[in-house]
């Protein structure tokens, strides 16, 4: 999945792996994974796939490099064409529980 597939001279470093160190919050070993990440912008929700990030093997907090946090907020910004659009269901929670 390219989410800046224009400038050519960029495609090396995208493609090397980032080493993480501990777990901020509990020392735990971070190792890079591919997740699912939510975005939201304005009154948007965009839903990224495959996106690596450093995900901590003990509390599960994730940790995202600068190039890649950079890369999801081109890809809003730009309003660059999704692969797909899903719809997402809204609850508003009193409607849900009658008074
Ligand atoms: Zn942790």
């Amino acid at each position: 999945m390219a989410l800046v597939g224009r400038s050519s001279h960029q495609e090396g470093t995208n493609k090397m792996k980032h080493k993480y160190g501990p777990c901020t919050f509990c020392g735990g070993e971070v190792s890079e994974r591919l997740i699912e990440h939510e975005y939201r912008w304005q009154a948007e929700l965009f839903l990224f796939e495959k996106v690596p990030a450093g995900v901590c093997q003990q509390c599960g907090e994730v940790y995202f490099t600068i190039d890649t946090v950079k890369a999801l907020e081109q890809a809003v910004l730009s309003k660059a064409r999704p692969q797909r659009t899903i719809q997402v269901p809204v609850f508003v929670y009193p409607e849900l529980v009658p008074a």
